[in-house]
């Protein structure tokens, strides 16, 4: 078999990466180990599933998760026997994202996600224009995130109901300047469905609310 130029310099790169990790230096790891990822192909799944696995190891390592998670998820999907899937099932939370140290955190950063990309994707650039906002929006969050678990019904719910509850959950932000401007183009809001699969229908064998429907972190917006 014919290895191409791309493919050896992308197994050089993820030695390199490698090393660099190995030597407690995970920012001039996560370079080597991105281009590697890069350079790729995609038809070599082994490789890439590794140089992704890799990858979210260093932006973990950089406090990255939201970038480290989908990292993990795409090195899972396409190693389905491989050691990034038991990384992945024992560090992920329900909602795919990383397991927090209570489940009470877990709902609420699910929760926070859901809701601050929601309003990020109403604004242009997907950015706070302001510190100002930034804070009225965080601090509205969270007192929603006061009265819901507060209510009785709450801790009941199963997960997919749960997200179904976050996204369906309208918070009263007020308008600021360049809010109301891009605010003309209409509301991007998802549509939000109940999904209680057990085994997602990409037949990865995860709950879908763990594989291809995960909470989407701020970074992927
Ligand atoms: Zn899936």
């Amino acid at each position: 078999m014919k290895i191409s130029q791309a493919e050896v310099k992308a197994s050089i790169l993820l030695r390199k990466g490698l090393h660099e990790l190995a030597h407690h230096r995970p920012a001039q790891a996560l370079t080597f180990l991105r281009t590697s990822v890069e350079l790729t192909p995609p038809s070599c799944e082994g490789e890439l599933s590794k140089a992704l696995y890799w990858l979210s190891i260093a932006l973990l390592r950089l406090d990255q998760r939201d970038l480290a998670v989908k990292s993990l998820a795409n090195a899972q999907k396409l190693r389905r026997q491989s050691y990034a899937r038991k990384f992945y099932v024992r560090n992920v939370n329900e909602y795919g994202m990383i397991r927090r140290p209570t489940k009470e955190l877990d709902d609420l950063y699910a929760f926070i996600s859901i809701q601050l990309s929601s309003y990020l994707l109403r604004r242009p650039n997907h950015r706070f224009s302001s510190e100002i906002e930034h804070s009225t929006v965080l601090k509205l969050i969270l007192e929603a995130w006061k009265h819901l678990k507060e209510s009785h019904t709450f801790q009941n719910l199963e997960c997919g109901e749960k997200l179904y509850l976050f996204r369906q959950l309208k918070i009263d932000f007020p308008s600021f300047h360049v809010y109301a401007a891009g605010h003309q183009h209409g509301e991007s809001r998802p549509q939000s469905t109940i999904y209680n699969i057990k085994s997602c229908f990409c037949g990865s064998g995860l709950p879908h609310t763990q594989c291809c429907g995960r909470v989407q972190g701020l970074s992927e917006l």
